[in-house]
């Protein structure tokens, strides 16, 4: 008898009959003989209507109520789910964050989880039952409802196969697995059997929302074994593995990009020592994250440019700052864009072999599509490009690479 977490996303819960099918997955596992225990997130387009409600007001000082209106969503498809066990003879028992509870940091919004309390699972699980966890949601010390940011469920369904030491957490979704790129934009992209932590961590850090980062954070960290599979086919997915299982490492794995990409350039800033700590402490401070950084110096030596990063909802908060800090960090004018998006390469053979960048550089010229900023680590490539050109720069990367073949 093997211990089993099955979560299911937002599509797979998304209307009663979808809900009934995914109760004919937990029964089959049943059936297996194994123990089953379900993490759901909320039925899909709900988180985002619940959160349009509570952006009649000030997000920014309303946190702790917008959490507990968005978590709510989780809540009406547990209960679903249990009534349509139910029909089929299955006893579930649907479970909020804080009844189990699922304790996480303060951070309204995107707090991480700290704890989870087996006891209450496992008792349900040992009774023959099934416990059917909200997703997405937890409490932090003081018992409010925290949420743990979008696409938040995956995390909590590998924190709980973690915390009840599953041998298998299954992410039932609407794709058969993890892709060289997504599907949706690369009609020929090839299911990958297996797929490393480190390098689905960067899949998911670069913006395949397949997996939120921190579930495979978590599931590196405690070595959950994790299978993203769909909901729909019955195929079996693809497994997230440890490095030196893989017998090859492949050049390039896939592909990943991210729409939510804006940068600004700082002009004619004095070059002098404490520059970047100027500009960056304030935007740490107020908790931006900064990702792409680039400096360049002008002819004179005396004057350099500053371009960086941030996600399109920050943007504007980020150049309210730099205004504020103008005298003290010493530039002439902000320079924004924020059509922009970020393509990125990712391999572990990138590690050992040369001349990937190049290639990636070259098919982007091939299709004439201009690269604004580069930016590189052990294991990937990111390019900074126009929004309209995504599309086209995906599909050449793809086939430059010979993604689509074994
Ligand atoms: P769920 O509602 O099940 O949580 P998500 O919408 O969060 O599902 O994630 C699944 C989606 O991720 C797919 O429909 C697909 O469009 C997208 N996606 C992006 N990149 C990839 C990839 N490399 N492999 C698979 N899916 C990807
Ligand atoms: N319902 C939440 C969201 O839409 C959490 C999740 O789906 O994982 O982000
Ligand atoms: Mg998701």
């Amino acid at each position: 008898m093997q211990k089993i977490v099955q979560k299911f996303g937002g599509t797979s819960v998304g209307t009663i009959e979808k809900i009934k099918h995914v109760c004919s997955i937990i029964n089959k596992e049943i059936k297996n003989g194994n123990q089953v225990a379900v993490v759901s997130s909320a039925m899909s387009g709900e988180t985002n209507k619940l959160l349009s409600l509570a952006e009649n007001f000030d997000i920014q000082n309303n946190k702790l109520e917008s959490d507990m209106i968005v978590s709510t969503g989780e809540q009406i498809a547990i209960s679903l789910i249990s009534m349509a066990l139910k029909e089929i003879g299955l006893k579930g028992r649907p479970l909020l964050g804080w009844q189990i509870p699922i304790i996480g940091t303060k951070d309204f919004t995107k707090a991480k989880i700290n704890r989870i309390d087996d006891k209450i699972i496992l008792e349900i699980m040992n009774r023959g039952e099934i416990p059917i966890i909200a997703g997405f949601q937890g409490i932090d010390e003081d018992k409010n409802i925290v949420t743990f940011g979008r696409g938040g469920s995956d995390t909590s369904a590998v924190a709980i196969a973690a915390a009840i030491a599953a041998d298998r957490c299954d992410i039932y979704t609407d794709v058969d697995g993890v892709y060289t790129t997504d599907p949706r934009i690369v009609k020929n992209a090839r299911k990958l059997n297996k797929i490393s932590y480190e390098e689905m961590l960067e899949f998911a850090s670069l913006g395949a929302k397949v997996l939120q980062t921190r579930s495979v954070e978590m599931a590196m960290r405690h070595e959950v074994t994790v299978q993203v599979l769909s909901s729909i086919s019955g195929n079996t997915g693809t497994f997230l593995i440890k490095e030196d299982e893989k017998m090859e490492n492949e050049l390039v794995s896939g592909i990943a990009y991210s729409k939510d990409e804006a940068n600004l350039t700082l002009i004619n800033i004095l070059d002098k020592p404490g520059v970047a700590t100027k500009i960056f402490s304030p935007l740490g401070e107020a908790n931006i994250n900064v990702d792409m950084i680039v400096q360049t110096g002008s002819e004179n030596g005396n004057n350099i440019n500053f371009t960086y990063t941030v996600s399109r909802k920050d943007l504007e908060q980020t150049i309210l700052i730099m205004e504020e800090n103008k005298n003290d960090i010493g530039f002439e004018r902000i320079i924004r864009n924020n059509s922009l998006a970020k393509v990125s390469i990712i391999g572990l053979g990138m590690r050992t072999h040369t001349g990937v960048a190049n290639k990636m550089f070259s098919a982007l010229a091939s299709e004439n599509i201009n690269i604004h900023v580069i930016s590189t680590s052990e294991i990937k490539i990111s390019v900074l490009i126009d929004e309209t050109a995504i599309e086209k720069a995906i599909n050449v990367l793809h086939s430059t690479f010979e993604l689509e073949k074994k």
